[in-house]
């Protein structure tokens, strides 16, 4: 029986295979959604936790058009920020920098806004963010970065919202929103590591969010071998040459042990 011929494998059955498919590999790469930082104690926005079961997006448009709906968007961001800000990265970021040190790994896509592939040790220059960093704010004209402590001490003191002292741009956490333009370069780079990959592994996404969710299917297409490790089924498991639905961190940390 080789790796691949049981996509709906149980553990530790599962591990075994994972662990035989990274073995084989020698150009992974990984693409996480929200579902391996909530190990980190960050929700996740679709999982049966997640957030939007209690609160609806701030769409880009809306943001743009109204500065109340700019200043709820600070406030919100302000009022949640802690879960993201002491954030630690999990067993599950930790085993992606150990793959990315073994020089398996060579890109990590990342859905997430939180920083923790970088923190836990995977280089800044591996890690493509598709929807940017919440840890941080940009001028939406100019791009000139500002921080968020300065922006949240105005926001409380003065109940200001900001704007870029350098061109007056409406200033806005680095994040895309929805309806915002997808970056570039990231998703430039997301192409090419998903198109030249011999193994994806799609990790903590619902995979329902376009167009990052296409990556898996283009690395697919292209040839390589399609992992999904998420708690619940996806879209695109039924193509994928393993699906292990079970927790991320011990079920990385046991295939790579
Ligand atoms: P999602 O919320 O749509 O899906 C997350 C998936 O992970 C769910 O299917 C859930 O069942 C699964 N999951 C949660 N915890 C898990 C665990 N411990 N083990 C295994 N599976 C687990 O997330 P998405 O696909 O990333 O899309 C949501 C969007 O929200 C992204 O665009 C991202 O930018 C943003 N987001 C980011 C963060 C973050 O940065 N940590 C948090 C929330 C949302
Ligand atoms: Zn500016």
């Amino acid at each position: 029986m080789t790796a691949t011929d049981n996509p709906m494998a149980d553990l530790p059955e599962g591990i075994a295979r994972l662990r035989a498919m990274i073995l084989e590999s020698e150009k992974i790469t990984v693409f996480t959604g929200a579902g391996i930082s909530t190990e980190s104690g960050i929700p996740d926005f679709r999982g049966p936790d997640g957030i939007w079961k209690t609160m609806t997006p701030i769409d880009f448009s809306a943001f743009i058009a109204s500065e109340e709906v700019r200043r709820e968007s600070w406030q919100r961001k302000f009022s949640g920020d802690e879960k993201l800000t002491n954030a630690e990265p999990n067993a599950g970021h930790q085993a992606i920098t150990s793959l990315v040190r073994a020089k398996k790994v060579h890109w990590v896509i990342t859905q997430n806004v939180d920083g923790l592939h970088q923190r836990s040790g995977t280089p800044e220059d591996q890690v493509i963010e598709l929807h940017g960093n919440a840890g941080y704010a940009k001028c939406l004209d100019c791009e000139q970065r500002y921080e968020l402590a300065d922006i949240k001490r105005a926001f409380l003191a003065q109940n200001s919202i900001p704007y870029c002292d350098a061109c007056g741009g409406i200033v806005k956490s680095a994040t895309i929103s929805f309806g915002q333009a997808m970056p570039v370069k990231p998703m430039q780079l997301a192409e090419k590591a998903s198109l030249n990959c011999d193994l994806f592994m799609a990790i903590g996404s619902s995979l329902s969010v376009y167009p990052a969710a296409d990556f898996p299917r283009l690395a697919k297409h292209k040839g390589a071998r399609l992992v999904i490790i998420n708690a619940e089924p996806t879209d695109l498991d039924p193509v994928c040459d393993l699906v292990l639905q079970q927790q991320i961190g011990t079920t990385l940390s046991a295939a790579i042990d």
